[in-house]
């Protein structure tokens, strides 16, 4: 579990991680950068947030985890930070499974043409993929993404592509996290229901 953890504050991250929580979940850096100098390796850190490239050498430097990989450029220039910091950067691949054009991530179609272009990365390695979702009132409502995301994630890991392997599988949020459970996934995002 992941507890995502925007809008919080640094207390808030520290009770949360004293009740046993071992993974935060960041959207936004300066948050990021606040929590982590306090709080540091009490827990390790997952960016969740929208990968823009002029965070990408910020990202590298802080997270453990990057679950929000949707372009070959950010992941060039990950990999490049990576190097600088001696690092190799677990990453998960975000799906727009419900193809919003207002969301991140690649389409369900294009991860495969995505992950041959950064396969051969040395400080990177692609562990998974990651999937937000459109938001319903109905978690029910969002299975079929979370079904549809969960086949792409068994395809590409019957391919055995190097350097790839397949074992995250990160989708479902506080209103959504059950179906998500039931449907293979093995990451779960929860914000509210930690916080609230
Ligand atoms: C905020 C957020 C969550 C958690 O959402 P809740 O509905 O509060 O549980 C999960 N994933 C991402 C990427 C988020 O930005």
């Amino acid at each position: 579990m992941v507890a995502a953890a925007k809008g919080r504050t640094s207390a808030e991250v520290l009770e949360a991680i004293k009740a046993g929580v071992k993974i935060i979940g960041e959207n936004y850096l300066q948050e990021a950068e606040s929590h982590i100098g306090m709080i540091g390796t009490h827990a390790k850190w997952h960016f969740i947030g929208a990968l823009q490239q002029n965070k990408i050498k910020t990202v590298a430097k802080l997270f453990d985890v990057v679950e929000t990989l949707d372009s070959t450029e950010a992941a060039r220039l990950l990999d490049k930070y990576c190097a600088q910091l001696g690092k190799v950067m677990p990453v998960l691949i975000e799906i727009n499974s419900g193809r919003e054009p207002q969301k991140s991530g690649v389409l369900p179609e294009a991860a495969e043409s995505l992950i041959n272009q950064i396969y051969c990365f040395k400080h990177i390695r692609v562990m998974g993929l990651m999937t937000m979702g459109p938001r319903f009132g109905n978690p029910e409502d969002s299975r079929p993404y979370f079904v549809a995301t969960r086949h792409l994630f068994e395809m590409i890991g019957s391919w055995r592509i190097p350097n790839i392997s397949m074992r995250f599988l990160s989708m479902g949020m506080t209103n959504s996290y059950q179906v998500a459970i039931q449907e293979g996934a093995n990451i779960v995002r929860i914000g509210t229901k930690i916080f609230e």
